[in-house]
């Protein structure tokens, strides 16, 4: 049996990752007014301060604080911010280096224990151009990946497939969470 789709452009040898979901971000439906370069309407900057039945907040460090992202790629999907407005991962003091590194260390331990996945995909995006969301505040990703975690339906259907409520996953990693 041939091959019957109909190959447009080159070839190149890369793998794509396609994340239909965060087009919310890129069409801006969902920016406050005023934008997200404002710490009044930065998401970063409010999410500390979420009412408890609301908050997406799974632990909260002296400097940094890891929050579940309200557009995952996959379950568990969470972000490493410093409290502060900041953008560049050069603006944080040696204190906010250090915690969010071991934030990021304990984001994957507590996501290992609760639902054991076969790797991850750690890191930052510095600047919209590198694929910020929200360039103004920065913030690590800390992703947990499955084997075959990336199917069709992305592609097919621009819906990603995620099996879990964010409330339950941060009650989850919560609770695992070293206090
Ligand atoms: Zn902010």
């Amino acid at each position: 049996m041939t091959d019957e789709r109909i190959e447009t452009g080159e070839p190149d040898g890369l793998e794509r990752l396609w994340t239909p979901h965060r087009m919310t971000y890129i069409s801006g439906e969902e920016a406050p007014e005023g934008g997200y370069e404002k710490p009044a309407g930065c998401p970063f900057c409010r999410a500390p301060h979420a009412p408890e039945d609301e908050s997406l907040v799974v632990a909260r460090g002296e400097s940094v604080y890891a929050v579940l992202n309200l557009y995952p790629y996959n379950p568990g999907h969470l972000l490493v911010c410093p409290y502060r407005h900041v953008a560049d991962y050069t603006d944080l003091t040696e204190d906010e280096t250090v915690e969010l590194a071991a934030f990021t260390r304990t984001a994957m331990r507590v996501i290992r224990a609760v639902s054991s996945p076969h790797g991850f995909n750690l890191g930052m995006n510095q600047g919209s151009v590198a694929g910020a969301g929200i360039a103004a505040h920065l913030h690590q990703h800390v992703v947990p990946r499955w084997g075959g975690d990336a199917n069709f339906m992305p592609v097919i259907g621009r819906t990603k497939v995620l099996p879990q409520l964010l409330t339950d996953t941060r009650i989850m990693l919560s609770k695992a969470w070293p206090s």
